[in-house]
């Protein structure tokens, strides 16, 4: 089969499970990842259907969001953690949520030459971050991505985001455990850390621990040990605070025990919710998405949409008048010839 063929829904699922992200699989599997990011009408279509036809195959891995500042050492950690899972027996695949990716058109995230060592092994698949939509569309495309390399046989998946607005929140609501990277030396450590960002994490992980710097990374742990017990309740799962350096490896592989203690509290029934409530959660925010691009794309919004905002930007239309102008102006249906 050649990728030419891969036009169908059908087709490229078979070829992406069959495959298991290898020879030709592999260029099954990006072209799938490539379908789901589309912003086409067409594509959109065939994506759902993709994604349904594999959802069957998914489920299996152990999905972890990593987070953390530009510069915490996210690349260097998760190519050190990779490898060591590599070296363990798992496949390893890696996506990239960057908020940042939209604006610029290019992608910070996930650049396959910042993980030579993960993108050059054949079990493991390095997948830059989308670089058009919206943070919300962008990381419904990652979430979609997770099934997909699922069903290619990746069963450890990991997400990773830079620290910046809602894209924690928005990976945290993907992945099984989400860890986040800091660095000892960011000045006042909770004043820097924001505490939502607190409440959202499973693990902390005081990166760069290493070098001259370890005694004072070793002292902002224990810091950061005191303030969490502060924000998360007692019964909750209190977030274990570690060392680690993804330059020397030291505390890798504690980062993935903590990983697995942190599945063992949620145990077979809490992962199982957790995933319900992320799936319902998945289905409107691609209702979302989908209403928000044919409204975009509609004929009619973008005949009147100048005119309209024009009115309401200058006073002479309200905006609740505007609204309903706009709304009237929105032909529901999509059109299929009308790829934007
Ligand atoms: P990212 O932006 O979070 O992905 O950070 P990078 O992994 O690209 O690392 C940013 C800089 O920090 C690079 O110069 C790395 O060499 C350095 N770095 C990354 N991890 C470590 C670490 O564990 N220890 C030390 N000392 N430096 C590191």
């Amino acid at each position: 089969m050649t990728v030419a063929d891969f036009s169908d829904a059908a087709a490229l699922a078979e070829a992406v499970i069959d495959g298991q992200g290898a020879g030709q699989g592999r260029s099954a599997l990006s072209r799938a990842i490539t379908m789901i990011e589309s912003t086409r009408a067409d594509h959109r279509e065939t994506a759902r259907t993709l994604h349904s036809l594999l959802a069957p195959a998914a489920g299996q891995s152990i999905r972890l969001g990593i987070s953390g500042a530009p510069g915490a050492g996210k690349s260097t950690l998760i190519e050190a953690l990779g490898q060591w899972l590599l070296g363990a027996g798992h496949r390893v695949g890696v996506l990239a949520v960057d908020p940042t990716s939209s604006r610029t058109g290019g992608s910070v995230l996930g650049d396959k030459t910042r993980m030579p060592g993960l993108a050059a092994n054949p079990d493991a698949y390095v997948r830059p971050s989308p670089t058009s939509g919206t943070l919300g569309g962008v990381a419904r495309a990652t979430a979609q991505s997770i099934t997909i390399l699922e069903a290619a046989g990746f069963d450890v998946v990991i997400v990773e985001t830079v620290g910046v607005g809602q894209s924690e929140t928005t990976v945290a609501a993907m992945v099984d455990t989400f860890a986040l990277l800091t660095l000892s030396r960011t000045g006042d450590q909770l004043q820097g850390m924001k505490k939502g960002v607190l409440e959202l994490a499973d693990i902390l992980a005081v990166n760069k621990s290493d070098g001259e710097h370890l005694a004072e990374a070793q002292f902002a742990a224990r810091e950061l040990t005191g303030a969490i017990r502060l924000v998360r309740g007692k019964d909750d799962w209190v977030p274990p605070v570690l060392n680690c350096s993804g330059l020397t490896g030291a505390g890798i592989e504690t980062l993935w025990t903590t990983v697995g203690e942190h599945r063992r509290f949620l145990g077979e029934r809490g992962l199982s919710q957790k995933r319900s409530g992320q799936r319902v959660e998945l289905t409107w925010a691609l209702v979302r998405d989908e209403l928000e691009l044919r409204l975009r794309q509609s004929p009619g919004i973008r005949r009147v949409e100048a005119s309209i905002t024009e009115a309401v930007a200058a006073g002479h239309l309200s905006p609740a008048a505007g609204a309903d102008q706009l709304l009237q102006a929105f032909d529901l249906p999509v059109h299929h010839s009308d790829h934007a």
